[in-house]
């Protein structure tokens, strides 16, 4: 025959205009309360598409919140927050069309206990995609082949170790083909000896140039994946700067601070 050849979609693949190296997840001037906390501090951060920003940072210093605020499971109080060129809306039906271009991945996997693995992983595509259910099925089928964990499909989410309902979630998160992945420390909640196998898939994403942010205290995985280190103390970002500088030469007192505690 003459069929063309056709590249196979990677599964999870980010469907956007924007080419890699231009501005995908902005933030400019976020601000947020809780009571008198002021939680984030006038956050300016921009992440290019296809790039790995680790973000590091105390306990309470506002990492999950910024997580939370990207995809607007917490409102901000001011500021604008853009995703692939739209600016997150406060509520209703544009927000849950851009929230789904914003996969999350928890320290909890949050997976439904009641549902098989497959369906697990098939129930955003097939209801908030409409796509038809064979064809999810076969596209999850090729997510959680890509996790590793395709021979569990039938299982139950409590039948699986911990690294393995982890690698599960992220495969859920891929298959709403978003444009950015975040992670809130992934592997906080895992037994030690499941932490790799998780971060092997992130790190495997973040080759296919998938545009990450990641909260993670995992220093190993920041050195080998990160395109650039995030640090935030109180609510702010205090720097930024590559893994090797942030590592090697930590140009603030607080981020020298923070990494002599680490040792
Ligand atoms: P991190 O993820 O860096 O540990 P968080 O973003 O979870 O930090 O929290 C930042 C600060 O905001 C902490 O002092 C925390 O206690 C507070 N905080 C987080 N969520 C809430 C909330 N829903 N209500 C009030 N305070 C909160
Ligand atoms: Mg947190």
């Amino acid at each position: 025959g003459d069929e063309t050849a056709v590249p196979a979609q990677t599964p999870g693949a980010a469907t956007t205009d924007t080419p890699p190296g231009e501005p995908l997840v902005v933030l400019e001037g976020v601000n947020k309360y809780f009571g008198n906390l002021h939680v984030l501090q006038d956050i300016d951060l921009t992440v290019t598409r296809g790039e790995v920003v680790v973000v590091i940072g105390p306990s309470g210093s506002g990492k999950s919140t910024l997580c939370r605020a990207i995809n607007r499971l917490e409102p901000i109080d001011s500021g604008t927050i853009t995703i692939d060129g739209q600016v997150m809306p406060e509520e209703g039906a544009a927000l849950a069309k851009l929230r789904a271009d914003v996969g999350m991945v928890f320290q909890q996997f949050n997976l439904f206990a009641h549902k098989t693995i497959l369906e697990n992983v098939t129930l955003g595509p097939t209801k908030v995609k409409g796509v038809k259910s064979d064809k999810a099925k076969r596209q999850c089928m090729e997510l959680l082949e890509r996790v590793g964990v395709a021979n569990q499909s039938d299982k139950y989410p409590a039948q699986l170790s911990g690294g393995q309902q982890q690698r599960v979630a992220i495969a859920r998160a891929l298959a709403m083909q978003p444009k950015v992945m975040l992670f809130d420390e992934p592997t906080s909640a895992l037994d030690p000896e499941m932490i790799n196998e998780v971060l092997d898939v992130m790190t495997g994403l973040a080759r296919e140039g998938m545009t990450m942010i990641v909260v993670t205290h995992e220093m190993g995985f920041a050195r080998r994946a990160a395109h650039r280190v995030v640090f935030m103390d109180f609510g702010q970002i205090v720097e930024e700067s590559t893994p090797e500088e942030f590592f090697t030469n930590p140009r603030s007192s607080r981020a020298q601070d923070f990494l002599s505690k680490l040792l």
